[in-house]
């Protein structure tokens, strides 16, 4: 059977940072500067700024999908402060989910974390689900039991057939490369990839394993985004710190597009 092709994604996590006077002229120059074929492009600004980037992205380019960077496990009700995933429609397509910045400081746990997949899977959003170990396990030898064991348990009791339905993207993304400047190495991201895959067949994904996108995230620039996508098994990346500068974001997208462009040649 020939397979699909996996897409190739660049996703930007604003994080905490804009403010809906400046979220659409970042967002459209972004956009301006990052058309290449066949690279799905996502970004994901605060919530108070997903209408602003809305509204830019509608006139600059309709391509760039958006999304939100959290949502609620409860689809309405007594939470004060949080924002439900159907809050969403005409807002968001895609949603980051399990962020270590969220499980750090919300103390979200992967069970919370496959309470929140759900409810983004009804609303019709794309979830982004991050996992990823601290430096401690990665020293010790545990990477990969922890990704395995933070996949089992945000997915177990979620249908593997709705979540692909769904096109869940997950990206690797070990803690100590989050904001560090200190990004890890081609090789054990690959090597990783190919682990969270086994991981999803064993869940029940069987061979549909192989068409989940995995992305890299941690300290991604567009100096080093090549040594991922010199992995086959590496699709994208979910980009934090630069993706709020237009010229990182272009050369990040530049080389994605080089690797959309080579995959479509393999299969053509
Ligand atoms: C992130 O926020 O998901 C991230 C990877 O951040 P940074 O690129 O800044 O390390």
């Amino acid at each position: 059977m020939i397979r699909a092709m996996r897409p190739v994604i660049i996703a930007a996590n604003w994080k905490m940072n804009t403010t809906p006077a400046d979220a659409g002229e970042l967002a459209r120059e972004i956009a301006r500067r990052t058309r290449v074929d066949g690279v799905t492009r996502v970004i994901c600004p605060p919530f108070l700024c997903l209408a602003a980037v809305r509204d830019a992205l509608a006139e600059a380019d309709p391509d760039v999908a958006i999304g939100a960077q959290n949502v609620h496990h409860e689809l309405a009700g007594a939470y004060t402060g949080e924002i439900s995933a159907p809050m969403l429609d005409g807002l968001a397509t895609w949603v980051i989910l399990g962020h270590s910045e969220r499980r750090r400081d919300a103390g979200e746990t992967d069970e919370l974390i496959g309470a929140k997949l759900a409810r983004a899977v009804e609303a019709g959003l794309r979830p982004i689900l991050c996992v990823g170990e601290q430096l401690a396990d990665r020293e010790a030898g545990r990477a990969i039991a922890v990704a395995e064991a933070q996949l089992g348990g945000c997915l177990t009791g979620l249908d593997p057939g709705r979540l692909g339905a769904a096109q869940l993207v997950i990206a690797y993304e070990p803690v100590w490369a989050i904001g560090t400047g200190r990004n890890a190495r081609g090789s054990d991201a690959a090597a990783m990839a190919e682990a969270i895959r086994s991981t999803l067949s064993g869940l029940g994904w069987g061979e549909t394993s192989r068409d989940v996108p995995i992305l890299y995230g941690g300290s991604v620039t567009a100096a080093n985004i090549g040594e991922f996508f010199a992995e086959p098994s590496i699709d994208g990346a979910l980009v934090g710190g630069a993706s709020l500068k237009p010229d990182e974001m272009a050369g990040i997208v530049g080389r994605a597009g080089l690797t959309a462009a080579a995959r479509l040649a393999a299969i053509a």
